[in-house]
């Protein structure tokens, strides 16, 4: 562009040279770029390649005149604007003029014609061209102008677009990604790099893929080239590396975004963090496989409790039976009763084991340390179990490596509980050879292991062997008994108190080695434990009269109860009056002086605690028992609470009801004083 003002263009068109070189000397200026054309025909040739601000025009013309050139470029739309101005030497007839200004013409010149005048319409043609020229370009301008502000403002609301959108995606508590067409991620939100601890600059482009687990990477990259080639989105499970270098479980979504001829040209996409998620699950499918297995083994353990319970309940019915309907002479009656008696007892573990478990599963079992005599404790093992070994013809013999206190600090009924089911299933176990107990102590662990030559247990099943409801070997516990719940009880018996029961050896038929550990602090200065062999069988003191002279109100609705327990107190000595109910035992208790009343909890018309409530307010000062087939601690608790002396709870134990009803006497009168949570 140059500085000074463009260039106008004009067309001259004369069929003779001198007209043009006169045209040419007229207007001869500086910004005037004069065209020249010889014919109408090359005139409107020319106007293709200039912008004229006029067209001087020969009228008389050989082939096509001046008005025929001009009326084909009026008929042209882009040229119709452009001024033209006829030069003819002909007649200024008016009709010739008319013809001219017809086809277009703006002006009309004769020949001669006056210079100035030509050069000063030219000069105004040229200035209208000029000006209209100034004003496009300014439209021209004003348009561009207008545009880049359109544009300006487009870019402006992209960015805010932009910058919301990314606050968006960094508010989002997941992780949220872009990726272009070729699959290169351009774009990470903040919990990506809060998830990772790597900046997103970090793990832009492929460099992201170092934070997914190695093993998901290629079912990652087909998943994805896969939703490619099928213009689809897609959805899978891959493991992402978080911050702490744990690998967590996402869901990672992704979908195309398209441009408005549907073609790919990016990826977005989100991770969600499902680690808690999947956990859950896998628990839920566990708890369920759990649950089914405890349910499944549910049924097993009751199809053989119920086999275990019938077992000695078909002892005891039969044995029964045969007494009842058969003359037996003295020894076979007693046979026929110790029989009973121990499938009694049998039945009695049965429970006892049942209910302990439930009560270990239910949380709800209670831990009653006291200062425990080890003298006594291997004392009553040896007087209980050995008769059991003697009976099989087995060696049990009690040794210690290693000093051990006299006494310690622990439950002695669950101690005793645990050693009675170890040492007990190693003689039931064992038919040939012996059973050896072996005590250690390490402060303050006492130990116990128990050894025997017996069936032992096969080691492909030991892991079963502490499972509650789980029997080991159906055929061959069934030739030994049992009900499968010893050892499950057992065990949490020792981790109660501190220890545990594991097994230590064991062989098909090579024996069995358990040890039994409890942790049991010594008192400061103890003698040491001496265990003795030669206790024997304790002497059976219901023979001796132990309640000579003793006057006992039983109270009690069962009439085999009735005829029981009476029986024991009368052969002990005792003179026994029976009242059915708590009524009637309150009216027995007022009219006639008993020493000790006996009274059975349920009832009907007044149960035992109400009737030992009303006895105690009226002042009653005589020692009361409670009788109850329930054997739970809360049971205990509540029959001391409204005024019992002590509590036996059924079956009853013969020589124990003796001891307890003496030591009651002992005690001398009551004074009961009910506590506020007595409430009857
Ligand atoms: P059970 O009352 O049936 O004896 P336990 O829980 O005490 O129940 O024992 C479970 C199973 O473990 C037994 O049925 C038996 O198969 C096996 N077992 C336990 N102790 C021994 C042992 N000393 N020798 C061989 N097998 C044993």
């Amino acid at each position: 562009m140059g500085s000074g003002p463009q260039r106008t263009d004009i067309l001259i068109t004369d069929d003779r040279s001198d007209s043009l070189i006169a045209l040419e000397a007229l207007l001869n200026l500086p910004h005037y770029n004069l065209v020249q054309a010889s014919s109408g025909r090359q005139a409107i040739e020319r106007l293709k390649h200039f912008d004229f601000a006029v067209i001087l025009m020969d009228v008389q013309m050989p082939e096509m005149d001046g008005f025929q050139t001009v009326a084909k470029i009026k008929e042209m739309a882009e040229f119709k604007h452009i001024p033209v101005i006829f030069i003819t030497a002909i007649d200024k007839d008016e009709r010739y003029v008319y013809k001219g200004y017809e086809s277009g013409a703006v002006d009309y010149v004769f020949k001669p014609f006056d210079p100035q005048i030509l050069k000063s319409k030219v000069s105004v043609f040229v200035e209208l061209h000029q000006k209209n020229r100034i004003l496009l370009e300014q439209s021209l301008r004003l348009q561009e102008h207008e545009r880049n502000r359109r544009m300006q403002e487009l870019a402006q609301q992209d960015l805010e677009n932009l910058m919301r959108y990314r606050s968006l995606a960094n508010a989002i508590p997941h992780i949220v990604w872009r990726a272009d067409s070729a699959s290169r991620v351009d774009y990470l939100n903040q919990e990506w790099v809060d998830y990772t601890g790597r900046k997103s600059s970090e793990s832009l482009g492929s460099r992201w893929l170092s934070s997914f687990h190695p093993d998901d990477i290629s079912n990652l990259m087909t998943t994805w080239r896969s939703a490619l080639r099928q213009h689809s989105a897609f959805e899978l499970e891959s493991r992402i590396q978080a911050a702490n270098g744990e690998y967590r479980f996402h869901i990672v979504k992704a979908s195309p975004e398209r441009n408005a001829q549907e073609e790919i040209i990016g990826w977005l996409g989100t991770c969600t963090d499902i680690e808690e998620r999947k956990r859950f699950i896998d628990e839920l499918a566990n708890a369920k496989v759990m649950a089914e297995a405890a349910s499944e083994a549910k049924t097993n353990f009751l199809a053989n409790m119920s086999h275990e319970i019938r077992t000695p309940l078909n002892a005891v019915l039969g044995f029964a039976d045969l007494m009842l309907n058969t003359d037996c002479d003295e020894d076979e009656r007693t046979s026929g009763l110790t029989t009973i008696r121990r499938n009694g007892q049998l039945l009695l573990k049965i429970i006892d084991e049942v209910l302990d478990l439930s009560k270990i599963e239910a949380g709800h079992l209670q831990i009653e340390k006291s200062e425990v005599d080890l003298n006594r404790i291997f004392s009553e093992m040896h007087n209980l179990l050995g008769q059991r070994a003697k009976d099989k013809n087995l060696v049990l013999t009690f040794h210690s490596s290693s000093d051990i206190p006299r006494y310690i600090s622990t439950d002695p009924t669950r101690l005793k509980q645990i050693l009675i089911n170890v040492i007990g299933n190693a003689i039931k176990f064992t038919n040939r050879g012996s059973v050896d107990v072996e005590m250690s102590y390490d402060q303050p662990e006492l130990k116990v292991a128990v050894a025997d030559s017996g069936i032992g247990i096969d080691p492909e099943k030991a892991h079963l062997l502490f499972q509650p409801f789980t029997q080991m070997d159906n055929s061959r516990t069934r030739e030994f008994g049992g009900s499968g719940l010893g050892l499950a009880l057992s065990r949490r018996l020792a981790r109660a108190l501190g220890g545990n029961i594991e097994l230590k050896a064991t062989s098909l038929n090579g024996g069995a080695r358990f040890l039994i550990t409890i942790e049991a602090p010594a008192r400061a200065q103890s003698d040491h434990f001496a265990p003795s062999k030669q206790d024997s069988m304790a002497t059976q003191p219901g023979d001796i009269k132990k309640l000579e002279g003793v006057k006992v109100l039983l109270v009690e609705d069962s009439q085999d109860n009735q005829i029981l327990t009476s029986r024991f107190l009368t052969l002990a000595g005792a003179h026994v009056d029976i009242a059915q109910d708590g009524i009637e035992g309150i009216a027995l208790a007022q009219t006639l002086s008993h020493d000790i009343i006996l009274m059975d909890i349920q009832m009907p018309n007044l149960d035992g605690y109400s009737a030992t409530s009303r006895l105690r307010k009226q002042g009653y000062d005589r020692p009361i028992i409670a009788l109850t087939a329930h054997a739970l601690k809360e049971e205990k608790m509540k029959c001391l609470a409204v005024g019992c002396n002590a509590y036996l709870s059924k079956p009853i134990d013969r020589i124990n009801l003796i001891e307890q009803i003496r030591k009651c006497l002992a005690e001398g009168p009551t004074t009961f004083i009910p506590s506020s949570d007595a409430s009857i």
